[in-house]
């Protein structure tokens, strides 16, 4: 008999601008996620993107999830200090490509330079053919076709890995076995299923949060810099104003998250996506 493998959940927030209210979804449900299970919560930043990444949002990104009471066990090394050359080069059927932006068209891409042998460029992978079926632990059943996206780019022509190859990587390496992100992520779930499946590991579970929009009806980002947490915290607000406002798009109770452990089910609540009045 073999013992059931411990949880481990992470956070991996992205240092690219301030924490929002869509983030607290995600990490609040992580946190929940990973606690019911009794599991250990890791955090990773996630900077693989070295144009978008600046290390003065570090520090903010975690007084943020320390003042929300989102606390995690132990931090990974972050992804500008790992490589994923070994694990890209391990890959079968990666290829450079030379198509510019303009020749692609915004069409999903169908492999124009698998046969090229160019010898610089993007790297991209010949994704399997294989139908990815999965169950979100929110949103359900899903079945999707990775060749339908195209072959994905892993690493792009100014040496920047991908996301899709990092966090598959470095959820490998750092031994998780759930993941919760938002829903904007969704998409990228059966591509990245298929990269687990080729390094011969057993994908994670999955568990997407709905997508939070701002008054404008577009996705919480850092323009909505009113509906930061910084911006929150210093309007005098407290983390139970905040939790008093995202706990219920959890399905879940109450103004404190640890409180609301024993309600959280990851199937309950909305699936979105929320709607911010300009009131709030
Ligand atoms: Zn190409």
């Amino acid at each position: 008999m073999t013992a059931k493998r411990r949880t481990v959940g992470r956070l991996a927030p992205t240092p690219s601008g301030e924490l929002h209210l869509g983030n607290v979804l995600a990490f609040g449900a992580a946190w929940l996620a990973t606690r019911a299970d009794a599991g250990e919560l890791l955090l990773r930043i996630e900077d693989v993107d070295t144009t978008r990444s600046r290390e003065h949002w570090v520090e903010g990104l975690k007084n943020d999830l320390d003042w929300l009471g989102i606390h995690w066990d132990r931090e990974t090394p972050r992804q500008s200090l790992r490589t994923y050359q070994a694990e890209l080069e391990s890959l079968g059927g990666v290829y450079y490509c030379r198509c510019t932006r303009a020749q692609l068209g915004g069409l999903p891409y169908m492999g124009t330079c698998r046969l090229q042998n160019h010898s610089e460029g993007a790297v991209r992978w010949e994704v399997p053919p294989d139908p990815i079926a999965f169950e979100d632990r929110k949103f359900g059943p899903q079945r999707v076709q990775p060749v339908d996206f195209g072959d994905p780019v892993l690493k792009r022509s100014d040496g920047c890995f991908s996301y899709n190859l990092a966090v598959v990587v470095d959820d490998i390496r750092d031994g998780v076995t759930q993941v919760v992100r938002g829903a904007d992520l969704l998409e990228f779930t059966a591509v990245q299923i298929s990269l687990w499946r080729a390094f011969g590991s057993k994908e994670p579970s999955f568990l997407h949060t709905p997508m939070v929009l701002g008054p404008d009806g577009k996705k919480l980002s850092k323009s909505h810099g009113s509906l930061s947490i910084r911006a929150l915290r210093e309007s005098g607000k407290s983390p139970q104003d905040v939790w008093r406002k995202v706990l219920p798009w959890l399905g879940l109770p109450g103004d404190d998250l640890h409180a609301a452990l024993p309600f959280f089910r990851p199937e309950i609540g909305p699936v979105g996506p929320i709607q911010i009045d300009a009131a709030d």
